[in-house]
């Protein structure tokens, strides 16, 4: 299986409000099955409020192909189909905070246009985030 991938077709994603502050009015991203709005990604991100404790999966990390991973999932912003990417710890932790390096974010490009899909169509990855380089341009402080 790739690590990073459009999820089954046949998949159902409902709904889910955000795991810490309730808010259910979009898709959100989920870590390790767990739901976050904005907001509290960006919380988390500057490490307020509860560390987010998960078990890894025995995968291969979509960046770097270490073993051990936690899954991402998000929601491109015209689609109801979600992307789903395995992360290790660290490149979990970089990308919550708009931290990839260049290499990293040109990792997750090459993988999303393999799959149809562009760095703007995930929230995280957007050009709001990230120069053309793949320079982080806005990461959240810790
Ligand atoms: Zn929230
Ligand atoms: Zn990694």
């Amino acid at each position: 299986m790739e690590s990073l991938r459009l999820a089954s077709p046949n998949s159902v994603s409902p709904k889910i409000a955000c795991s810490r502050c309730g808010d259910d009015s979009r898709f959100w991203d989920r870590i390790a099955g767990k739901t976050f709005c904005p907001n509290c990604l960006e919380s988390l991100a500057v490490g307020e409020g509860e560390p987010l404790v998960a078990r890894t999966d025995r995968k291969r990390c979509a960046i770097c192909h270490h073993l051990g991973t936690v899954r991402y999932v998000t929601f491109p912003l015209h689609s109801r189909r979600p992307i789903e990417v395995e992360l290790c710890a660290e490149h979990l932790r970089a990308i919550v905070a708009r931290r990839l390096g260049p290499h990293a974010f040109e990792q997750l490009r090459r993988q999303l246009t393999s799959i149809g899909m562009e760095v703007s169509d995930v929230f995280l990855l957007h050009d709001a985030f990230y120069d053309e380089h793949g320079r982080a341009i806005q990461p959240a402080v810790e």
